[in-house]
């Protein structure tokens, strides 16, 4: 009796272990998930006074995101504190070009060099004078080639193409892969893609399968009335979705530091 005590006391320890082993892998599984689902907001161009309204309308969401600047030779002193402001709470500064121009045309007419020399070099120096140190490029109108991906991925760390459509999650370019060249859905009403639910069931497979989405925006307005604006309500759906779900937001220079 003594012993058959024994056996049934060695049983229940056995089966309570492993069920609290069980217990401890799946918290730690949903913890892992929480810290890898998220989202990517980026903008693109020189709408500085916009966005820096926009953050105060996405603050409470604790949002970050990538401002992306173009004509930064053309930005007032109020527009550099702006973006010095937005870098201090957590967003990123990077680059879009000095002039705006189609990368791939303006290299095909003038050559590497004198792109580099107009379009980059003058401009990571005037960002670098006023405290930025940009290292992740936009192409203006996704204007691109594999060629002059190698050219720029000598200059930065990573760069942004544009991608399009309504194709099911599991086929859009518009999820970080682990590359250097990353590919953002636009957020702009204009686009014929343009759809809320759809923005969410992206990021409903992001949290399903621990990914990062990328999206683009142009000038932020309450109402779109013209190509290049994304309406505030398109941002603030997309920031309490990502809250509610314990998703994250990334810049793209967090992206490489996930695992
Ligand atoms: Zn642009």
């Amino acid at each position: 009796m003594l012993r058959l005590n024994y056996y049934l006391a060695f049983f229940l320890a056995f089966f309570i272990l492993n069920a609290c082993t069980q217990e401890e892998d799946s918290v730690k599984d949903s913890k892992t998930s929480q810290n890898k689902g998220g989202v990517v907001l980026t903008f693109d161009d020189d709408y500085v006074d916009d966005w820096f309204n926009v953050n105060i309308k996405l603050k409470q969401y604790n949002w970050k995101g990538t401002f992306y600047i173009t004509h930064f030779d053309k930005l007032t002193t109020s527009q550099i504190q702006e973006l010095k402001y937005l870098q201090k709470n957590g967003s990123e500064i990077a680059a879009h070009g000095l002039h705006h121009i189609k990368t791939v045309d303006f290299i095909k007419q003038n050559g590497d060099d004198k792109f580099i020399h107009q379009e980059i070099l003058p401009m990571l120096d005037l960002m670098k004078q006023k405290g930025f140190n940009a290292i992740d490029f936009s192409y203006p109108y996704g204007n691109r080639n594999v060629e002059s991906d190698q050219l720029l991925l000598k200059y930065f760390k990573t760069i942004r193409g544009t991608t399009y459509g309504n194709e099911a999650p599991n086929l859009q370019n518009c999820y970080y892969n682990k590359n250097n060249l990353i590919y953002g859905l636009g957020l702009d009403n204009s686009y014929s893609h343009f759809n809320m639910s759809y923005y969410l069931s992206l990021l409903q497979y992001a949290k399903e399968h621990n990914k990062v989405v990328i999206f683009y925006a142009h000038k932020t307005v309450a109402k779109a009335t013209k190509e290049y604006e994304t309406e505030f309500n398109t941002l603030e759906q997309i920031c309490k979705f990502v809250k509610n779900n314990n998703m994250k937001f990334y810049t793209v220079s967090d992206l490489d530091k996930i695992k």
